[in-house]
């Protein structure tokens, strides 16, 4: 492999049922800066059966160029399609970096594209930067269980491949779609499709996503049981948000798992963030911290949640919960 053959930001644009998923336009957020960094284009890849309608909101989200494999066999993902359309879009274009949502899908693609065109892979990134003098990719993430942030390189392997989870990038706003699409003809071989869809049962969730959500009242150990969410669950209602949680809450069984907030749960930046009962350990602050404002509620004044809070409650919340809902019923009634 002659690295230098290797050009361009490249990121897989995934979609399912013919929707965009966000994590997609967020790595075309970051992809435009390093692109912007090496002086090359971003290019954005998609995937999928009748998806070109597509490709318009990656041009207008940063991507300079489109590449579109459009073919029945990529309708529904499965993983040796997709797997060998991506593997041949990069030994076809040769980009010098790869990025993918760590996605259920990206996580079952990323590490077998890899494997398969000879490179590494730096999952989980939460930092992406270009190197000054070697223009290689700087690629952040935790390690040894979130305490030390390291910093990995793929120096002798094209593309530097990386996955990143959704919520960590933002996205650009939308801007004008410039740029080309490109079809890129490619015969998936039928011995691809080697798992037969019996059924898709959709994952319908009752409650708010919590990385869509701009108001989260999210709950830890603190609360002191199951119960316990039930007043961060009203004062959620009245602000029109919902409720998230810490690990602690999640292992206990206390609430679902769909519902963490931290390194091995989602990454969330609502524009109000409430932290009941919450320590503060940097696995929980890492996917939080971005947060428009925080307010932290915490019996224990030395609790680590108040360095990265912007208004600090020190006292039970078992008290200050009901006052403070209360206060928001008052304060409505006058207007
Ligand atoms: P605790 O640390 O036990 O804190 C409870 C807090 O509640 C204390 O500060 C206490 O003072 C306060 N409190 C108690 N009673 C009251 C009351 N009545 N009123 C007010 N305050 C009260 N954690 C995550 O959250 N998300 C992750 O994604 C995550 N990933 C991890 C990954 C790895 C590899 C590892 C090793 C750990 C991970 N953790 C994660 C766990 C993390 O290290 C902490 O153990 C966890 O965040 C602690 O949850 P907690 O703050 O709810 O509980």
């Amino acid at each position: 492999m002659n690295i230098k053959d290797y050009s361009g930001v490249f990121v897989f644009a995934q979609q399912v049922d013919g929707k965009l998923t966000s994590v997609g336009l967020e790595l075309c957020g970051k992809g435009k800066q390093l692109a912007g960094d090496l002086g090359v284009k971003l290019t954005a890849v998609l995937l999928g059966s009748g998806v070109e309608g597509l490709a318009g909101d990656l041009l207008s989200h940063g991507a300079d160029r489109v590449i579109l494999v459009d073919d029945e066999k990529l309708g529904v993902y499965m993983t040796e399609p997709y797997v060998y359309a991506l593997s041949k879009v990069i030994e076809n274009y040769k980009p010098e970096i790869l990025l993918v949502g760590a996605t259920a899908i990206g996580r079952d693609m990323a590490p077998r594209v890899s494997a398969r065109v000879h490179t590494g892979l730096t999952a989980d990134c939460t930092a992406l930067d270009i190197d000054g003098e070697s223009k290689n990719l700087l690629m952040t993430r935790p390690a040894f269980g979130g305490n030390i942030m390291a910093t990995i390189l793929c120096p002798n392997h094209r593309p530097q491949m990386a996955t990143v989870r959704p919520g960590v990038m933002q996205k650009l706003p939308a801007g004008e779609a410039v740029g080309e699409i490109e079809k890129f003809a490619l015969e998936i071989p039928e011995k691809c499709v080697n798992v037969e869809i019996l059924e898709i049962i959709p994952n319908r969730p009752t409650r708010m996503n919590i990385q869509e959500a701009k108001v989260l009242v999210s709950g830890g150990r603190g609360i002191g049981g199951p119960e316990g969410f039930a007043p961060l669950d009203a004062l959620a209602g009245k602000l029109g948000g919902t409720i998230s949680s810490s690990r602690a809450c999640v292992d206990s069984g206390w609430t679902t798992s769909d519902r963490q907030v931290g390194q091995t749960g989602s990454t969330v930046r609502p524009d109000l963030y409430f932290a009941c009962g919450i320590s503060g350990q940097i696995q929980h602050v890492a996917g939080m911290e971005e947060s428009g404002y925080i307010i932290a509620i915490n019996r224990d004044e030395t609790a680590p949640i108040f360095g990265v809070a912007d208004l600090g409650i020190v006292g039970d919340l078992h008290a200050i919960l009901p006052a403070l809902a209360a206060e928001i019923d008052k304060a409505r009634a006058k207007q």
